[in-house]
């Protein structure tokens, strides 16, 4: 797979022999400290040769009998075959749903809701390791933010629904708030079971059943999750997955038997779920792409800054919907920070996803690779300037350098189009008012983020970004009691916190 990497080493600076006494000087040239491997063991994961579908409680085939296979993007080997739903098994899905929330879930206390979710939470806890070590291997992404924030916050998102679930006239006071039904949720895979949480978490917890549909990629976490239901003794039913091609999630959101349509993914796809709910009664949410502006003004903590514009765009191989993709640096201070940015780049670790040390993991898919490739061949071609640090990237497996692209214009497609790979570019600005512009100068409004000294210009900044989360001295912050969402192309509607519960229950008076 090593054409697969990007071809660019012409371009890649040499480590030379350069001491770590070097660092931060400046000189754009690093030299990363020498890590021994430090491999996680994948002996607390049994994966099974293939999985069904988890329709009513129960482990079924497709009607046909059809598979696909979900691959290691880090390997290229196959890890599982997981079973194909036909559209006859996406309707018995919703129906299974239905019946639960018609016959056990719906008629339950919100006492004994939470207690089930109070007992997901924990369970996911318990097992997290195990969560963890699948959801690198099956995504890509390094175990370090697997095991350190997928699945922590996964859990988190449970416990705070858990809470919410006993609570529902306190949380919208003078109102009766009734369960909408059967909601249809369709994921992606850039973070499969925290998705997974954000759907299920708020919509169990209002009274809702839910028939969630994974990426095809990722699909095993979320079946995992299924054995988790199991085990809390979840009635049957409340939640049902089903694997397939996204024919699937689309015969899921113009199902007549569905009352919520929760989407994460490209916006390309939102757009067309937003047809196939129009002119029904469906409640809808659409959580979608971003070309996030990070700002930083010439009197902020640049080292603080460079940590926070690496985690902006590299975390999680940069495939993050709120990825700060676009950085807006202040002119005056345009070569320090750049220089810091590409010292730190240097030190970035890419490579086994399973690897403790490892910062860059495996981008989810060839196609996901191929379109990264193609996008940063044309940030090339259309002039700008490419800089990738010297790493060996590992013969197999889908990987990608970390890129930075200074020269960039806004009329760049790597400035208008969402990459969803470790790859940023760098504007300029001179003043805030030509920040803001240029910040607000895309089709997306998902996030965003601001690094200053000044307190009052973060206030102001945040009143004139265009963005649903704006951060201030800091990135890619995420909590379950924070509302998450977008505007413009990047959707409506709010995940998270009390909005996020809203987005599952009919306010009624008393
Ligand atoms: P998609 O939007 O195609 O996939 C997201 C989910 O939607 C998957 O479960 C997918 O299923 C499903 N899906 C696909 N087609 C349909 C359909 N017609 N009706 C209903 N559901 C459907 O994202 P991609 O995986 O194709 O990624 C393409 C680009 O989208 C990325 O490069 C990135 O820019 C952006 N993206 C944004 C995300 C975000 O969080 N905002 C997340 C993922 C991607 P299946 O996997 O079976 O195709």
């Amino acid at each position: 797979m090593a054409a697969m990497a990007t071809d660019t080493s012409a371009r890649v600076v040499p480590v030379g022999d350069r001491s770590p006494s070097s660092w931060g000087l400046g000189d754009g040239q690093a030299i990363p400290w020498e890590y021994a491997p430090a491999p996680e063991s994948r002996d607390i994961v049994a994966i099974r040769e293939r999985y069904g579908l988890f329709i009513g409680g129960r482990d079924v085939e497709a009607e046909d009998g059809g598979t696909f296979p979900t691959v290691n993007p880090a390997t290229e080997e196959p890890l599982a075959e997981v079973a194909r739903a036909t559209p006859a098994d996406a309707d018995k899905a919703v129906r299974a749903a239905r019946r639960a929330q018609r016959r056990s879930w719906g008629t339950l206390s919100g006492r004994e809701r939470a207690k089930y979710l109070f007992r997901i939470a924990r369970i996911l806890q318990e097992r997290s390791r195990e969560f963890a070590v699948l959801e690198s291997m099956d995504s890509g992404k390094p175990i370090k933010e697997s095991r350190d924030v997928d699945v922590p916050l996964a859990a988190a998102h449970f416990w705070y629904y858990a809470g919410w679930a006993d609570k529902l006239q306190y949380a919208f006071p003078g109102r009766v708030a009734r369960p909408l039904g059967v909601a249809a949720q369709i994921i992606p895979w850039n973070f499969p079971l925290l998705m997974l949480s954000w759907k299920i978490a708020p919509a169990l917890a209002a009274g809702n059943t839910v028939v969630l549909k994974p990426a095809s990629t990722t699909p095993l976490s979320a079946l995992l999750f299924a054995d988790i239901c199991r085990q809390a003794d979840l009635p049957p039913g409340v939640v049902n997955i089903i694997t397939g091609p996204g024919e699937i999630g689309m015969r899921l959101v113009t199902n007549p038997g569905v009352d919520k349509v929760a989407f994460t993914g490209s916006t390309e796809i939102g757009k067309r779920i937003a047809k196939g709910v129009a002119g029904s009664d469906k409640a809808l949410t659409l959580e979608l792409g971003g070309k996030a502006a990070n700002v930083v003004f010439d009197d902020a903590p640049l080292d603080q800054a460079v940590e926070g514009i690496v985690n902006g765009i590299y975390f999680n191989q940069g495939e993050v919907c709120c990825a700060g993709s676009r950085l807006l640096v202040q002119e005056s201070i345009a070569e320090p920070l750049i220089d810091k940015l590409k010292d730190r780049l240097g030190t970035i670790r890419v490579g086994d996803p399973l690897d403790k040390n490892t910062d860059v993991g495996a981008i989810n898919s060839r196609a996901q690779l191929e379109k990264i490739t193609e996008l940063v061949a044309s940030g090339v071609a259309e002039g700008a300037e490419l800089y990738q640090p010297a790493c060996d990237l590992p013969d197999r497996g889908y990987f990608f350098r970390p890129t930075l692209f200074t020269n960039v214009a806004q009329s760049h497609r790597i400035a208008r189009e969402e990459i969803f790979g470790p790859v940023l570019s760098v504007l300029t600005f001179r003043t805030p008012d030509e920040a803001v512009e240029k910040a607000n100068n895309t089709l997306y409004g998902l996030s965003a983020g601001i690094w200053t000294d000044k307190g009052s210009r973060i206030l102001e900044m945040v009143q004139r970004m265009k963005a649903g989360v704006v951060w201030a001295n800091t990135f890619n912050r995420f909590d379950p009691t924070s509302p998450f969402g977008g505007y413009k192309e990047s959707g409506y509607g709010r995940e998270g916190g009390m909005h996020g519960l809203h987005a599952y229950v009919r306010l009624e008076d008393r």
